[in-house]
């Protein structure tokens, strides 16, 4: 039933908050991502009352029935410097209470980067400023940690150093996971065959489990597997076979998380008309 389907693609909110929603239709998304905020700035003017009543309203009438969150790319929690772990865990506490007053439930986050003082360090880092803004919080977002491709010293790119992530928060109730198709790939999970997609979702599963995973990037790679680069293609045009993302789409364990294309498109946003049509189409 492929309009049971959440499937859509990152959508830009210039404009006014709302207007996302329009946009995301008019191409065909049943789910979207979208910044509540330029994602390059560290805080913008706050979001008002107004806009977020518009937001909602949107979201009522709207077929597109999951919406979720990408944090800014400033925000590192894992970093041992004290003032740029200050300033992350006031942009992130403002991401989320910017996702509070428009009714969101996921914020996705790239864990961050240890920048230097180790993996290990940088879990402990990641997981006592995760627990700091929840705190802060009313309790009714979550934030997602993103699998990343572990490019330079950032943190995410084994489904292990996720897992001890959240293993070390006291608030485990507000963590969960992202899947990027392509950081993953690129992390070294190799999914360009159906049985080693079907392996990393299993390793997925007995490490982090499915239960956590509330959003997925689908994404294809200029890079091969294990390059730990980050560089998405269009579905179709880089190293992981089409075939892998129909695997996913028809996958049982999967079906209701949104799945989210991060693409290049153009700004007419054709190609993402085109790769969601695609995805739907997949489906059995
Ligand atoms: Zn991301
Ligand atoms: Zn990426």
């Amino acid at each position: 039933m492929a309009h049971d389907i959440l499937v859509g693609s990152h959508i830009s909110s210039a404009g006014g908050l709302h207007k996302a929603f329009e946009r995301g239709e008019s191409i065909g998304c049943t789910a979207m991502q979208i910044f509540t905020k330029s994602n390059r700035v560290w805080f913008e003017k706050k979001i008002t009352d107004e806009a977020a009543e518009l937001f909602k309203q949107a979201a009522q009438r709207s077929p597109i029935k999951s919406v979720v969150v990408h944090a800014g790319y400033l925000i590192n929690i894992g970093s041992p410097k004290p003032d740029g772990v200050k300033q992350s865990v006031s942009a992130l506490l403002d991401e989320i209470r910017r996702c509070e007053q428009l009714g969101l439930k996921y914020l996705i986050l790239h864990p961050g980067s240890h920048l230097g003082s180790g993996e290990e360090a940088g879990v402990v880092q990641v997981a006592k400023h995760l627990d700091e803004v929840i705190e802060k919080s009313d309790g009714t977002v979550s934030i997602l940690l993103e699998t990343m491709a572990g490019q330079g010293t950032n943190l995410g790119s084994t489904f292990e150093q996720l897992h001890a992530m959240r293993e070390r928060s006291t608030h485990k109730r507000n963590i969960g996971y992202c899947l990027d198709t392509c950081h993953i790939f690129c992390a070294g999970y190799n999914i360009a065959t159906e049985d080693s997609y079907q392996e990393a979702i299993k390793t997925f599963d007995t490490t982090l489990g499915l239960e956590h995973l509330k959003a997925i990037h689908v994404n294809d790679s200029l890079t091969p597997c294990a390059s730990r680069k980050d560089r998405h293609a269009p579905l179709g045009e880089g190293h992981i076979p089409n075939a892998t993302f129909k695997l996913m789409m028809n996958d049982k364990r999967l079906i209701n998380i949104p799945k989210v294309l991060e693409t290049p498109s153009d700004p007419e946003m054709h190609l993402w008309a085109k790769e969601i049509k695609m995805l739907k189409a997949m489906i059995d």
